[in-house]
């Protein structure tokens, strides 16, 4: 079985180091709490692992993805040896489920699976407003540069000089803030407006 190298970062098993088999998305360490030891921790890696009535549960979340390091070096012969170990992070959950969840299988399953579930879909919202937010800059920047052009007469053509100024921004409204200059030696256009994060672009 392939193992990695897990280390445990925040919360009660912060820069513990685990060897385990597998890595899920969320995890549970588990700590005898009669002993007084770091080393007393141990992680629910398995399938059909199961928390001892004497242990407490901390749920840990993987951070990205595990990832290999390689060791290169010679053994006794001067052979070039090699081999990839695989390591990853796991961070504190802050928001535990409670004991009674953490400590029941059927019930741990489905909450690590709403997590993931909530992960996923919060991700994608945020992936979606990202791509909403691009879409409205670069709708700004056109609206901003048709404005430019229009003040301008129309599209530059060869032999059409180059010129500088100032017109009312299109996208925040502010007068006489969207400065701009249109090369004349190829017709391309700087231009920005002074409001804070109103459009601004170069070609
Ligand atoms: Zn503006």
């Amino acid at each position: 079985m392939n193992h990695v190298n897990v280390t445990f970062v925040g919360g009660p098993a912060d820069g513990v180091k685990l060897d385990l088999t597998r890595t899920p998305l969320f995890l549970r360490v588990v700590r005898e709490e009669h002993i007084a030891a770091d080393w007393v921790f141990d992680a629910l890696d398995q399938l059909d692992d199961a928390p001892k009535s004497t242990e407490t549960i901390y749920v840990y979340r993987l951070r990205g993805e595990p990832w290999g390091v390689h060791y290169s070096g010679r053994d006794r012969d001067g052979r070039r040896v090699g081999r990839t170990e695989k390591q990853a992070e796991y961070e504190f959950v802050e928001t535990q489920p409670d004991d009674a969840t953490a400590r029941d299988t059927a019930a741990w399953r489905a909450w690590a699976q709403a997590e993931r579930d909530r992960q996923k879909a919060a991700e994608k919202a945020a992936e979606k407003a990202e791509e909403a937010d691009l879409d409205a800059q670069i709708r700004n920047v056109m609206r901003a540069r048709d404005a430019i052009v229009s003040h301008l007469g129309g599209p530059w053509r060869k032999g059409t000089p180059g010129s500088a100024g100032q017109i009312d921004c299109p996208v925040c409204g502010t007068p006489a803030s969207l400065a701009f200059s249109r090369s004349g030696y190829n017709g391309h256009i700087h231009a920005g407006c002074s409001t804070k994060n109103c459009v601004s672009w170069m070609e």
